[in-house]
């Protein structure tokens, strides 16, 4: 196989090359000539050039046989699990999960009669909620905010043994990081919109599979509910991809550098970084992931209107929602993504007030540890 740097810029042998032109195409067309095609593969989700180029390109980047690229990382979602379950059967989910993702759970599953538990990061705990209808086993490691890992392998061989279905998300490692169809799992989805499109300017949406017997029915939920992706964000895509592992290896050499960096702040409580040897999941981090990844958060020993200060006085990175692009972002989960909970949820997953989660990115670790070291000065002086 080739290097991830190579094979992010030539995801194909032959490389396809339309006029003799460096990159690929744009096929804005959403019909084509069905007599000549070989198969017709799923009609209604216009499965176009593009898409089917992007697709591919993320399938073997995620060590899989077929993918396919959605208009957003929910269309992806929300295909993969309706695909693999249906009425009276059981999902087992990690409980630090995406916020989408849980409110898709808590609100959509029970509408289909599909019963659902949330497991704690250890095996264990998987283990103790099976049930005879447990269809599907739904991952998120590292997890958001708090970056706790799920040992894949396990649960993949064990979901397996009992015929159950395993999907990850892994948009928070990015292929590059993290493979888990590699260590057993059947499907993989992702968030697009964070390190794979990795611009913070494109919402899109993928999963990819080394199980050919899931095709068929991911397929078919997948036209059903639409969420197609076009030809033009499927080029964006594809161009953003060519920079992938060189984004990843340089956020991943930023976050560890200032994780450090604030794991030995007198204002910082507690820093959460897989990259960490004080991190609760460090040796399984070293175990199933190639590189600790770009996220870290950490609480701040301010109070919240100091807390608030240090935001504001940040001039490099900003305080902004999403994740995984070339900008560095920060953001209270308490006060954004989570901010929807009970406080006594929070404090439960351990998401207390004082946490900040921060999304590296690619600028100069020098510049962002100024960044950082200026705005905790200024939060707390008076
Ligand atoms: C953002 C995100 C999603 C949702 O993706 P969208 O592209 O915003 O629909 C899912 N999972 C994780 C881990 C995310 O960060």
């Amino acid at each position: 196989m080739k290097n991830f740097k190579t094979l992010c810029i030539h995801p194909f042998d032959n490389n396809q090359r339309d006029e003799n032109a460096a990159t690929v195409a744009v096929h804005p067309t959403t019909a084509y000539n069905y007599l000549d095609q070989e198969e017709l593969q799923y009609p209604g989700f216009y499965s176009t050039y593009n898409q089917k180029r992007l697709a591919k390109i993320i399938a073997k980047l995620e060590e899989g046989n077929w993918g396919l690229a959605f208009s957003s990382g929910m269309a992806a979602i929300s295909t993969a699990i309706l695909s693999m379950v249906k009425q009276h059967e059981h999902v087992i989910f990690s409980r630090d999960l995406y916020g989408g993702t849980w409110r898709f759970a808590e609100e959509e599953l029970p509408k289909r009669t599909i019963s659902f538990d949330y497991a704690n990061n250890s095996f264990d705990s998987f283990k103790e909620l099976i049930r005879p209808n447990t269809k599907l086993i739904y991952l998120e490691t590292p997890s958001n905010p708090l970056l706790r890992l799920v040992p894949l392998k396990e649960i993949a061989a064990f979901a397996r043994k009992h015929g159950i279905i395993t999907v990850v998300d892994n948009t928070f490692s990015s292929p590059i990081n993290q493979r888990p169809l590699s260590l057993g799992i059947d499907i993989v989805v992702h968030s697009g919109t964070k390190y794979l499109g990795g611009h913070n300017d494109l919402p899109y949406g993928a999963l990819a599979s080394g199980n050919d017997t899931l095709e068929a029915s991911v397929l078919s939920t997948a036209k059903m509910y639409g969420g197609s992706l076009s030809p033009y964000q499927c080029y964006l895509a594809e161009r953003s991809l060519k920079t992938l592992a060189i984004r990843i290896q340089q956020q991943n050499q930023n976050a560890l550098k200032i994780a450090e960096y604030l794991n030995g702040h007198t204002l910082v409580d507690q820093v959460y970084y897989p990259g960490l040897t004080s991190h609760h999941d460090h040796q399984l981090a070293l175990d199933q992931m190639d590189g600790f990844g770009g996220m870290l958060s950490f609480e701040l020993n301010m109070e919240a209107d100091r807390i608030y200060k240090f935001l504001k006085s940040l001039s490099l990175i900003r305080p902004a929602l999403s994740l995984g692009g070339v900008e560095s972002l920060i953001c209270s989960p308490a006060e954004t993504s989570h901010k929807s909970m009970l406080a006594r949820d929070r404090l439960e997953l351990g998401i207390k007030d004082n946490l900040l989660r921060l999304s590296v990115g690619i600028e100069d670790q020098h510049d962002l540890i100024a960044d950082l070291k200026l705005a905790m000065s200024q939060a707390v002086a008076d």
